[in-house]
């Protein structure tokens, strides 16, 4: 049986085409013929829609974008799942057999391949899509009660729980998170599940909010205009997740003598002063963090626990064929927390 389907491809930045494609006939061995559930919006995604390129790598050609998401199964194609059955989708297919796969670093791999990137060459297209095809090692099948729009969070919360890993939270810890754009309210779910007192910073009151719904339990708001008053030398880890190099000076300020900083963000180059010599004075233990390893799985259990109000932080819904608004919305700063893509 023949399957069409609308797929949306971004084909030049900030233009977004819905076509109507067709899956190939065969599937190949190791993979699994999917429909989409539920799809969410990354920065990354975001970088790609403005730039058509992210972090100077150039897509080659018009691709779907999308690598967050939770599907149903349509054809195991000989692989141990049911049809129908619910899955979460973990998006980097590592090569395996390289020492850093060898020693489970699987986000070190220097030739993974990822959907929607123009990193992985040819590129693989990506989640906006009614239909695909993935490695059936990626899927984890979920109870049939899982919220689908909860699942699509597994991706970058598992990117959110190795930055808190990366740190070594641990209950009890006060932690502050820079920045409640989606990365830092998913390291405020992560912090929090730990058992950790977590504390955010935002320029914007609303993400403030959202913020203490998923755990936060105090919001700074920061700004040119504002007098913030977060605490210095107190925090023993600090999240950046802001991108801002003001935020990272805010981090070195706030964390405590011999506390950690773990960079979750991508701080852009910038002529801003660093105050690097309290990474000095204070022996700041200061990580960053890349993807992730084995939080793929603790992510998805999180969220199949039912515990975390995922709710709080879904911006928006667009289908399918609203790929470009979608991405509009996300572009004008105006959405707090994730915009997901789902069927028409
Ligand atoms: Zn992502
Ligand atoms: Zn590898």
């Amino acid at each position: 049986m023949t399957i069409s389907y609308t797929k949306s491809l971004l084909t030049s930045a900030k233009t977004i085409e819905v076509v109507e494609a067709e899956m190939p006939e065969t599937i190949e061995k190791d993979h699994v013929r999917l429909r989409l559930a539920t799809a969410s919006i990354c920065g990354t995604d975001m970088h790609y829609f403005r730039h058509f390129a992210n972090s100077g790598f150039y897509l080659d050609y018009p691709v779907t974008l999308g690598h967050e998401a939770s599907a149903y199964v349509v054809d195991a194609n000989g692989h141990s799942f049911e049809n129908d059955q619910l899955v979460a989708i973990n998006p980097v297919i590592e090569c395996g057999s390289c020492p850093k796969c060898q020693s489970g670093d699987i986000n070190m791999c220097a030739t993974k391949r990822f959907p929607g990137s123009a990193t992985t060459k040819p590129h693989i297209d990506g989640f906006f899509r009614e239909y695909f095809d993935f490695p059936a090692r990626c899927l984890r099948a979920v109870t049939p009660d899982a919220n689908p729009e909860h699942l699509t969070f597994a991706e970058p919360l598992a990117c959110a729980m190795h930055s808190v890993n990366r740190a070594e939270v641990k209950a009890g810890d006060k932690v502050l998170v820079t920045g409640m754009g989606p990365m830092g309210l998913l390291a405020t779910i992560a912090a929090y599940a730990l058992g950790a007192e977590v504390h955010a910073t935002d320029l914007n009151a609303e993400a403030l909010e959202a913020a203490k719904a998923v755990g936060a339990s105090k919001g700074y708001l920061s700004g040119p205009d504002v007098d913030v008053k977060v605490p210095e030398n107190h925090y023993d880890v600090v999240i950046e997740a802001s991108g801002s190099p003001h935020a990272y000076n805010q981090a070195l300020a706030s964390v405590r003598k011999q506390g950690t900083i773990s960079i979750l963000s991508l701080i852009q180059p910038t002529s801003v002063p660093i105050n690097l010599h309290l990474n000095t004075l204070k022996e700041v233990r200061s990580i960053g963090s890349i993807l992730f390893t084995n939080e793929y799985d603790q992510a998805v259990k999180l969220i199949e626990s039912g515990s975390v109000n995922f709710d709080a932080i879904i911006a928006g819904r667009y289908p399918i064929s609203q790929v470009q608004e979608a991405c509009e919305f996300m572009n004008s700063g105006k959405a707090v927390g994730k915009v997901l893509v789902q069927r028409d």
